[in-house]
């Protein structure tokens, strides 16, 4: 199997297809970005996590990857949000770009190769729009721009959309001055106290969907190999960018349009105008950042996740067995001198079947079941209940499955910390939560070591169990006393 054995998605077929690069061996990728006039909640991180994995395991795939992810930092909720601080539209979106930098880092997002910004392409919008004027499938009216949706036939090709129903059910609202009712804004008049640029129509703004077809035009190409965003984007963003793209340009815009499901809490899309957010950094306060990658990596990218408090807890878990397991085999790795020579079965069969998994539409879950079967012979082979008895051939097995581990983890971005540091961390946060006496448990700590070193073995017990009642979890290993709070 090789790179060509990539099969992708695509929302516009409906079909898994085999990814085939416009230029072998690299990949341009455009993900829509957040709109920035407010924090980030955890269902746009869920999307971005997905797409952040793409990325990622197409790079280890060893495609040229290209990625752009945008800011929309000119918009009607950044002008809204800006009334509400005294802050410019401008000023209160750039607050929020660092802010979601921050989370991104925070959440091990990668940094996309380019992040462009509405306010920074205004004069590739603009070409575009006149572009599509002198093609006729756009008119002004009253210093305002619309796409003509009735002059462009391949419309709702994307969305698969009913264009009879649309027009049923859509109105021109007051102040619009279009011909249609599916007609789309592409700029808009300026409006007082509103961020706004020369035109040729006058001074204004651009509407939403255009930014995202100057960007990718510009930062990508005007055909691009990869365009995702959450399934909300499909219609009317992703169906508008197409339109105006291809009509502009006259050429394909995108090959394979990727769609990721959404986070629910309580049954309905986390989203800001229902109230019902998380924030991503409210989330990244209480648990470990890759364990909220774990959490939205163990569903498939396409399906609805249902988000919960225990599911954190869970992934939390289940990220805490996965360190552990790593600890202890490198600790016997540490300890061990088997050298070279042969190993037990084919360790690397776990990495061609997390291949198969990944190149099947990014089945990231079925990844992971790989995984998770890799870890259970980790921990067989670290203590030492492992069919394989031969000692050497065990430590050289371990040190191979262990590699695998290493090699896969840029792919998702996983088992990146050192496994002492991870649980430390871990077992800290806990310890506050709890409100465990760190000083008294230190001091058991200390206290007991004096007495093993002493050989006081009945003492060594009694420390251990007053430890239990402060809540630690004590064990003796070839490294001293390691200690979790208890489960
Ligand atoms: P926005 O800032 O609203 O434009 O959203 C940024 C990205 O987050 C887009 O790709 C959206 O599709 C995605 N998104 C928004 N809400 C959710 C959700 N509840 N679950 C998954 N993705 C979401
Ligand atoms: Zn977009």
């Amino acid at each position: 199997m090789g790179v060509e054995s990539v099969r992708i998605f695509n929302t516009v077929t409906g079909q898994k297809e085999p990814l085939a690069p416009l230029v072998p061996g690299q990949l341009g990728v455009y993900v829509c970005g957040p709109t920035v006039y407010s924090y980030v909640h955890i269902g746009n991180a869920r999307t971005f996590t997905s797409f952040d994995v793409v990325v990622r395991y197409l790079r280890y795939r060893g495609f040229q990857v290209r990625y752009v992810r945008n800011y929309t930092d000119v918009d009607d909720k950044i002008i809204n949000a800006a009334k509400e601080t005294g802050e410019s539209a401008l000023e209160l979106a750039a607050r929020f770009v660092r802010e979601f930098e921050a989370d991104a880092k925070a959440l091990r997002l990668l940094a996309p190769d380019v992040s462009p910004k509405v306010s920074e392409t205004i004069p590739e919008i603009i070409a575009l729009v006149e572009q599509l004027v002198a093609k006729g499938v756009a008119y002004e009216s009253q210093g305002d721009v619309y796409f003509q949706v009735s002059r462009w036939p391949e419309y709702a090709k994307l969305s698969k959309r009913n264009l009879e129903e649309l027009r049923a059910g859509e109105r021109v609202a007051p102040g619009e001055q279009k011909r249609e009712p599916l007609d789309f804004a592409l700029w808009k008049a300026a409006k007082p106290g509103e961020p706004s640029w020369d035109s040729p129509w006058g001074k204004g703004r651009p509407g939403w969907h255009i930014e995202c077809s100057a960007m990718a035009a510009k930062h990508v190409g005007k055909t691009i190999d990869l365009h995702g965003g959450g399934r909300d984007l499909i219609f009317p963003h992703h169906e508008n960018e197409l339109a105006q793209s291809e009509a502009g340009n006259g050429c394909r815009f995108c090959n394979v349009w990727m769609h990721g499901g959404f986070l629910d809490l309580d049954g309905a899309k986390m989203s800001k105008s229902l109230g019902n957010v998380v924030r991503l950094r409210d989330a990244l306060g209480k648990v470990d950042a890759e364990a909220l990658r774990y959490f939205f990596l163990s569903t498939h990218y396409r399906s609805p996740l249902a988000f919960g408090d225990k599911s954190l807890a869970d992934a939390e878990g289940r990220m805490e067995y996965f360190y552990e397991t790593l600890r202890k085999v490198d600790e016997k790795l540490a300890a061990s001198k088997a050298g070279e020579g042969p190993v037990d079965g084919d360790p690397r069969r776990s990495l061609t079947e997390f291949e198969a998994a990944l190149d099947d539409d990014f089945n990231v879950p079925g990844g992971l079941g790989v995984l998770s079967g890799l870890f259970a012979e980790l921990n067989e082979l670290a203590d030492g209940k492992s069919k394989v008895k031969d000692k050497a051939v065990a430590a050289r097995t371990m040190a191979a499955l262990r590699g695998v581990v290493s090699t896969l983890s840029p792919a998702l971005g996983l088992f990146e910390e050192s496994p002492t540091a991870w649980l430390e961390r871990r077992r800290d946060r806990l310890v506050k939560d709890r409100g465990l006496d760190r000083a008294a448990i230190d001091a058991l700590l200390a206290e007991r070591a004096a007495a093993r070193t002493a050989k006081q073995w009945a003492e060594s017990d009694r420390l251990r169990d007053a430890l239990k009642a402060l809540g630690a979890e004590v064990k003796d290993t070839p490294a001293g006393q390691q200690w979790r709070v208890v489960g």
